[in-house]
């Protein structure tokens, strides 16, 4: 088992179809304990359980840093320790650089940047404490790109920063033994898309992928997973692209 021992905390991870719960599943089944947080608490909740016994379902809104405080504190309570922290939570919204509003701005950078700041700085001291661990962070293809398919130019910007927070923390904390990874998702089929995804989308998007397919949630738990063990011991600062070929660079 790659993760035997280890207690992993996923953001955004109580989504039925989403990667965060993808991924939980792929690590509790290597032996994690899994500690869950998403604004939905109740979803939360149940998310853990269906997992098993002994995994965590916490409320916590990543944009709030009392609530990842809080929520870090209940993990460490409760699991002794954080190994791993997998920032995965986001929102998009599909709109034009020009209808753009600050609230839209704000919105959309609070949770996929902000959030991944907050989480963090609520979670590197218990690992500077216990000695180390791993950090990997969701950014997208569309930070790469210049948009995605269902992401706005915010969305594009905050996805960027991500990377570049990803890589100030791997500088800054490798000597503390905390390896800190990004992972760039090409089209993957959850919900974020909010049903908006047609099937004649879905063959005009697939002319564009090598591998001829949309991503699934678990294409990108698997590239966690290995982030997140011994397998990437010396790996840190890095971006791993998850797209099927779609930006090839
Ligand atoms: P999803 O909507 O299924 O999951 C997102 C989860 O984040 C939800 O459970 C939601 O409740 C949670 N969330 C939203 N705001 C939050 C907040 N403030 N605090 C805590 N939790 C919050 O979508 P998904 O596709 O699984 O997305 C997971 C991540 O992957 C996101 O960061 C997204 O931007 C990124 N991503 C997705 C794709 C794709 O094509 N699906 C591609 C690249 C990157």
């Amino acid at each position: 088992m790659l993760l035997a021992g280890k207690c992993a905390m996923i953001s955004g991870a109580a989504s039925e179809r989403g990667i965060g719960l993808a991924t939980a599943r792929r690590m509790a089944a290597e032996g994690a304990r899994i500690v869950i947080l998403d604004l939905d608490g109740e979803a939360a909740v149940r998310a853990a359980a269906s997992l098993g016994e002994h995994h965590l379902g916490l409320r916590c809104d990543v944009t709030k840093a009392d609530e990842c405080v809080a929520a870090v504190a209940e993990a460490v309570a409760a699991c002794g320790r954080i190994d791993i922290l997998i920032n995965n939570a986001g929102i998009t919204q599909k709109i034009k650089l020009l209808d753009i509003d600050l609230a839209d701005w704000s919105r959309i950078t609070d949770v996929n940047l902000t959030g991944v700041f907050l989480l963090s700085q609520a979670v590197i001291p218990h690992m500077q404490s216990s000695g180390g661990g791993s950090i990997a962070c969701m950014s997208s293809v569309s930070a790469q790109r210049g948009g995605g398919i269902f992401g706005g130019p915010h969305y594009s910007a905050a996805k960027a920063g991500v990377l570049g927070l990803a890589k100030a923390m791997a500088r800054e904390f490798g000597p503390d033994g905390i390896r800190v990874n990004c992972v760039t998702p090409g089209l993957i089929e959850t919900d974020i898309t909010g049903g908006m995804l047609t099937d004649e989308m879905r063959t005009e998007i697939r002319k564009t992928i090598p591998l001829d397919r949309l991503g699934t949630a678990d294409d990108v738990a698997g590239i966690f997973l290995f982030l997140a063990s011994d397998l990437a011991a010396y790996v840190t600062g890095a971006t791993i692209d998850v797209n099927g070929g779609m930006l090839i660079h």
